[in-house]
């Protein structure tokens, strides 16, 4: 069931009116629904129940403390990219033993930080990162758990920003160099070789490539026993898309996919892996996120043009920027749906960018002071937002049945240049 949709001719969240949340917190506003959060974790943690296997929620796709506490609660882990984001994690009251650390440019600080914390693992992207770690634990006195992320060379098939598993991508270790840089980490003094991992890209429709991935990266476990070095964790990496509204069949819930990976698993450990125990860890973003939430705007004023027809709306690129960065389409629906001859309108913002619309070409039947829902834009949305034109950033309100709770304010002007200061 859809945690988003009409009762008595007014767009809900659960059970709230759309409308009385935008009267009283204002617009923008981002709103999620919990028992849609707790429905898409479940897809993934149910089938993961009584087995040694953790969903470590990759939170770029929403880190506000309140999503990341009803996950940690659930017993979600998290994939971090910054030192950042650890510190976000232990503030939602987080497990950082639960904590594995993406991304390519780690610094000194970040890795000192993590490691003073404890976390579960640092997947690693290069040898130089390899040895940064390793100097970073030697100081004090640590050993790193670390994990390579590889480079499967598989097609994700999606926009080319978020696919990243092929081998122009920034991210990962080539597949043919992996063996060479796990012999260089297993040879370093302050390095635990525990991991592998991969993530191919992200909003992927059909699982294919991500077995696909899977079966490269066992095999590489195979060779990499072989050679003496142990893994005891496979990393699938996130990347299950969601219904952006186009007609997309994401494999919704996740559960099926996540049997499909323990089946694999399954039958590797007994044909290959002499029934040895193996964790499998899950990272995804969007799959848990994206389709929690909306992005509740305000039609300021509508402008008949010569070629096109604006609506102008009170949310920008600045509030969501999926739209003018990979050409998104996401959907638009109006609160309080009107009667009347429906006008074609590009949705643009008060952002002064050519780039800045939300939507192109849609029908709409709207009037000044409507208020219209961006659907399915939970994940990438608030994370990603920014002040440009010293714009405050939305706020955002979390729907439990008919409770409404602010977990975060709309940031005020004067908040948006307290640190900067005048050269007398
Ligand atoms: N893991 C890594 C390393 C990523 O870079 C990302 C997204 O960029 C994710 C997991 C989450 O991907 P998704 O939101 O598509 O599930």
């Amino acid at each position: 069931m859809s945690h988003f949709a009409l009762q008595n001719g007014v767009l809900h969240a659960e059970r709230v009116p759309l409308s009385a949340i935008a009267e009283q917190y204002g617009t923008p506003t981002y709103v999620y629904s919990k028992a849609r959060l707790l429905e898409n974790f479940a897809g993934y943690a149910a089938p993961c129940a009584g087995r040694d296997a953790l969903v470590c929620y990759a939170m770029k796709a929403n880190s506000n403390l309140a999503i990341l506490d009803i996950l940690a609660r659930q017993g979600a882990g998290f994939d971090i990219v910054s030192g950042g984001e650890l510190l976000r994690v232990i503030a939602a009251g987080g497990d950082p033993g639960k904590v594995i650390f993406s991304g390519v440019g780690k610094t000194m600080a970040e890795i000192g930080l993590a490691l003073e914390k404890g976390i579960l693992c640092f997947n690693v992207e290069s040898i130089p990162e390899l040895h940064r770690i390793n100097e970073v634990a030697g100081r004090m006195g640590k050993r790193a758990p670390v994990s390579l992320r590889v480079n499967p060379n598989v097609d994700a098939r999606t926009h080319p920003y978020i696919a990243t598993g092929l081998k122009a991508s920034k991210f990962g270790v080539a597949f043919a160099d992996a063996l060479a840089t796990y012999r260089t980490a297993a040879a370093l003094p302050h390095l635990d070789v525990v991991g592998i991992d991969c993530h191919i890209g992200s909003q992927l429709l059909d699982d294919a490539p991500l077995l696909e991935a899977l079966d490269k990266v066992i095999e590489l476990v195979d060779t990499l026993a072989d050679e003496g070095i142990h893994i005891h964790h496979v990393d699938v990496g996130g990347g299950l898309g969601i219904d952006y509204g186009t007609g997309e069949a994401p494999p919704v819930p996740a559960s099926a996919y996540v049997e499909r990976v323990f089946a694999r698993i399954d039958a590797w450990r007994a044909a290959r892996h002499g029934g040895k125990p193996v964790k499998v860890i899950f990272e995804p973003g969007r799959s848990i996120v994206g389709d929690t939430g909306v992005l509740l705007m305000a039609v300021e004023f509508v402008k008949p043009g010569e070629e096109k027809n604006f609506c102008v709306i009170d949310a920008a690129m600045n509030d969501m920027a999926r739209p003018t960065l990979y050409q998104a389409w996401m959907d638009v629906q109006p609160v309080k749906p009107r009667q009347g001859t429906p006008v074609t309108y590009d949705l643009v913002g008060p952002v002064c960018e050519s780039g800045d619309w939300l939507a192109r070409d849609r029908a709409l039947v709207v009037e000044p002071g409507d208020v219209l829902a961006m659907m399915a834009a939970g994940a990438y949305g608030f994370t990603m937002s920014s002040n440009y034109n010293t714009r405050g950033r939305a706020a955002e309100v979390l729907v439990d049945g008919d409770q409404v709770h602010l977990i975060r304010r709309r940031e005020d002007p004067a908040e948006l240049f307290a640190l900067e200061s005048l050269v007398k």
